[in-house]
């Protein structure tokens, strides 16, 4: 027992090690990702209760060199750590406002939503980068959406809401994502800037057999319509889902039931009438 016990000990330091060297690997990769921009933007597109496109949600994959695609699940978590994120956050951002510019150019009103990090939040100049930006781009910023979650804004509470109220002078739009999972109330978030809020996907899951997410989705919605916000689904897989969404009065969807998330090439061709 004694004998295994020390093998357990040495095993645990060999993997611990490996999770070590391993973390770092992925670091150096990123930071040579970050270098050379190796990253590609996919757009998933939200659409109305008539399945018509009203805006898209800006999703970045890593493009490695030996591994193909990478998806942000794998790499986000040690981006943020190591602050990876805020050069890619920067980039996603330039490359959205560059497709608002263009899709403005062509006339087309689709919103553009960006995933903004906590830390990528935080940044001490990030108004002042949005805002160039929003400039180099020439998009209009009523068509950029910020999309946060809720607990960046219960952790820095009021350097984050003069940040958000900053951001919102400048015309672009804040949407709550991943909206159930915090512990924001509908009350709190009316006070701040924000237009809308995306249903977590773990609530949509279940619809409309469990009756717990159902009564939650429910009283979303309601009080969503009753204070003005707008409300976005995510996660609508089936045909099911989106009838029984719609059924309690939601407008706007996202979901594999209506598109994936697609290349940007391959998304603005499709969009093309
Ligand atoms: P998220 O912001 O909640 O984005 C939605 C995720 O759900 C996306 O995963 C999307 O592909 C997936 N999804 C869409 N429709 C469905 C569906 O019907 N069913 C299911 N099961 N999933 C669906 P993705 O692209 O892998 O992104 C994962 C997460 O990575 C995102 O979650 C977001 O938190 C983060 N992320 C992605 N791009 C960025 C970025 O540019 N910046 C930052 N900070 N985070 C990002
Ligand atoms: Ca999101
Ligand atoms: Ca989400
Ligand atoms: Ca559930």
């Amino acid at each position: 027992a004694k004998e295994s016990g020390r093998n357990a000990v040495a095993y645990f330091e060999t993997t611990m090690q490996e999770a070590v060297s391993r973390r770092y690997a992925l670091e150096q990769a990123l930071r040579e990702a970050v270098n050379h921009q190796a990253f590609e933007l996919f757009l998933q597109s939200q659409v109305d209760a008539q399945g018509r496109p009203i805006a898209a949600e800006a999703l970045v994959r890593w493009r490695h060199p030996q591994e193909g695609l990478i998806p942000p699940a794998s790499f986000i978590p040690v981006a943020e750590e190591s602050g990876l994120i805020v050069p890619i956050g920067e980039w996603v951002l330039a490359e959205a406002c560059r497709l608002i510019a263009r899709l403005n150019a062509a006339g087309r009103s689709l919103r553009i939503a960006v995933n903004m990090s906590p830390r990528q939040f935080h940044q001490p100049n990030l108004v002042r980068k949005v805002q160039d930006i929003l400039a180099a781009s020439g998009a209009d910023p009523a068509y950029l959406v910020l999309e946060i979650t809720e607990n960046l804004l219960v952790e820095h509470t009021s350097e984050a809401v003069a940040r958000m109220t900053e951001l919102a002078t400048l015309g672009l739009r804040f949407s709550i994502d991943d909206f159930g999972t915090g512990y924001s109330s509908l009350a709190y978030l009316k006070r701040l800037p924000v237009s809308e809020l995306k249903i977590d996907k773990s609530f949509v899951k279940d619809l409309p057999q469990d009756l717990n997410d159902v009564a939650l989705v429910e009283t979303i919605l309601a009080m969503a319509s009753h204070l003005g916000f707008e409300v976005v689904a995510e996660g609508v897989e089936t045909a099911a889902q989106f009838e029984f969404l719609r059924h309690l009065g939601c407008e706007r969807f996202q979901g594999y039931h209506f598109h994936r998330p697609e290349p940007l090439t391959t998304w603005l061709a499709r969009l093309a009438p």
